[in-house]
């Protein structure tokens, strides 16, 4: 463990280029679920696959139902040492940006710029009608009223997060594909590596060192290339990384 610490803050500290690609594990330590291990959502007297609930198809027909997950799901939440460790490193010149497929906006929150949502944001809300943009902050009836409406057009609502059937923002993905591209280190936490588009992102680096950071096997070929796999909670070797590092 040391010793994969010390390699690691050793790469940071001398990588021309740095670039972090995280998934679900680096939010659980802040306490956020991670959706994709739900059983369903219970709406209507039945239980509904989150795929569905979470789903474009779903949500123009029971927009209600995805506002009450949405509402279940989304608590007062703090970043933790690894979003803060990142935006650090972002600071200090070490770290170019990072990509991430979590929906929650803590790498903002803890002082990152450069960040790249895969999925989105559900801090900002969009209105479907006439495409307007809010901060969640700013539409408090979010968490009052079953489907929020646009202040200005009364059209409906909606978290501004990819759903299931949408495609990816394509200046998201290039940019991120950029960003590994140029990478000269690449740090991926918190993800298994298995769900689109995480594992054909990494088939654009080719720089010198690829770390893993996940608690269990990621898919195989990125196991099979990783030069560092540390197996230990994302925040806790990020905080051990930065007691390295000062
Ligand atoms: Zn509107």
């Amino acid at each position: 463990m040391t010793s994969d610490i010390s390699t690691l803050a050793n790469w940071i500290h001398t990588s021309p280029s740095t670039v972090f690609f995280g998934g679900a594990g680096v939010s659980t330590e802040s306490g956020i679920p991670d959706f994709r291990g739900a059983n369903g959502f219970y709406f209507q007297e039945r239980t509904i696959p989150l795929e569905q609930v979470l789903s474009i198809d779903f949500f123009s027909v029971h927009p209600e139902a995805y506002w009450e997950w949405f509402r279940e799901v989304h608590k007062p939440v703090e970043p933790n040492g690894a979003h803060r460790a990142l935006a650090a490193l972002e600071s200090d010149g070490l770290l170019d940006c990072v990509i991430t497929q979590n929906i929650d906006g803590l790498h903002q929150r803890a002082g990152s710029n450069q960040v790249w949502e895969l999925h989105g944001n559900w801090e900002h809300l969009l209105c479907t009608a006439c495409g307007a943009g809010y901060p969640l902050s700013a539409i408090p009836e979010a968490f009052e009223e079953l489907v929020p409406t646009c202040p200005r057009c009364h059209g409906q609502l909606r978290p501004d997060i990819v759903m299931y059937g949408e495609a990816l923002n394509e200046e998201v993905i290039s940019g991120a594909v950029q960003a590994i591209a140029q990478a000269d280190l690449l740090i991926v936490a918190g993800t298994s590596l298995v769900v689109y588009p995480a594992a054909g992102l990494l088939n654009y680096f080719s720089g010198s060192h690829l770390v893993l950071m996940n608690a269990t096997p990621t898919n195989a070929d990125a196991d099979a290339d990783a030069d560092l796999i540390i197996r230990d909670p994302v925040a806790q070797s990020f905080e051990a990384v930065m007691k390295e590092l000062s």
